[in-house]
């Protein structure tokens, strides 16, 4: 198998029976800070790899696509080839890691609702917090892309934080890639396991990397010890969350809008002078069985063009609600 990237603790192989797919292959080296401090650990591979394995497959149950496809080997997994956008995505229910430092702020407050951040993926400049317009503006990703990033990345939290709390564990942040494939599907990427996400037990005792990042303690032990864990929830018994999405449609800039006319002199009737100009327009509000995916946003197109707007006065733009 051809190697196509090697990355600081996983390599890309190519699939020699598919074009589309990818063997995603888990090394035993652990890294943190920036790469700064980096071992082997024996048996970290598999255990992260395992750890994806089972996550993933939790994940697609429940409706939400990622780039998975089966385990491949003990360190390895079929995945589809996507190609990988260049923000990373956290997500914060609790204060810890680099949020304390960057904000000063005490390690264990809670955060309701959780906190979404978006990263630039550069080691060079060590993956700093990029805000939603300087990536969009920087043709990083779209604003679309990225309000769909974040309500996938809402509804992997609300999942996963279910499944842990079965086995007595906190989820305190994890750290999410999506990729793109050349159909244009977005999927939840990359990994998901100790070395990419925060677990406390009941007792504030770390269950993930942060063992290695603070050397308090044993990493493999730690891991074995999270997939025993996950072996024994029981994902069939979390409730399926709700998932909303906002569709606006207004009149097209140009033409006439008699019942924002109509408001418009109502207010200056009532003394609000400085209001110039009002559009009126409608607000469709849908809930959804389960997650936000590509297909459905394409097929909420579709709708707009059949049924919600009308293309040739109207313009409809699509919203992703978090449902909280
Ligand atoms: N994380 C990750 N890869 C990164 C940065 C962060 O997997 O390059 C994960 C990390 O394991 C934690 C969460 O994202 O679960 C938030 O990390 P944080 O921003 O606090 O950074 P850190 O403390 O790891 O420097």
């Amino acid at each position: 198998m051809k190697v196509l990237h090697e990355g600081k603790v996983k390599r890309v192989l190519s699939d020699p029976n598919s074009p589309n797919h990818i063997i995603l292959e888990f090394t035993d080296i652990v890294t943190a800070g920036d790469g700064e401090k980096k071992e082997t650990i024996g048996g970290k591979g598999k255990l992260a790899c395992e750890t994806s394995d089972i996550l993933f497959t939790f994940l697609e149950s429940k409706g939400i696509k990622t780039h998975f496809d089966k385990r491949f080997d003990e360190n390895q997994l079929r995945c589809k080839k996507v190609k990988i956008f260049p923000v990373e995505v956290v997500c914060r229910n609790v204060a810890a890691g680099s949020f304390c430092r960057r904000y000063d702020i005490e390690r264990g407050e809670i955060f309701s609702p959780p906190i979404v951040e978006f990263f630039l993926k550069d080691d060079k400049l060590h993956d700093p917090l990029i805000t939603r317009n300087a990536a969009v503006v920087m043709g990083l990703v779209t604003h679309e892309e990225l309000a769909f990033m974040e309500n996938v990345t809402r509804s992997v939290n609300y999942y996963l934080c279910q499944l842990f709390k079965q086995v007595d564990l906190s989820l305190i942040d994890f750290k999410l890639e999506f990729g793109r494939t050349d159909e244009g599907q977005i999927l939840v990427a990359d990994e998901i396991s100790g070395d990419t996400m925060r677990l406390w037990t009941l007792t504030g005792e770390s269950i993930d990397k942060d063992l290695f990042r603070e050397a308090s303690g044993d990493l493999i032990e730690a891991y074995a010890t999270l997939v025993e864990h996950l072996k024994k929830a029981t994902p069939k018994e979390i409730p399926i969350k709700k998932e909303r999405i906002r569709v606006i449609v207004m009149p097209k800039q140009g033409l006439k809008n008699p019942p924002g006319e109509v408001t418009r002199k109502a207010l200056t009737r009532l003394g609000f002078e400085s209001v110039n100009d009002v559009r009126v327009g409608k607000v469709y509000d849908i809930e959804l069985s389960h997650p936000i995916t590509s297909e459905i946003l394409e097929h909420l197109r579709a709708m707009n063009l059949k049924l919600l707007s009308n293309p040739v006065a109207e313009e409809a733009k699509v919203g992703l609600l978090v449902w909280e």
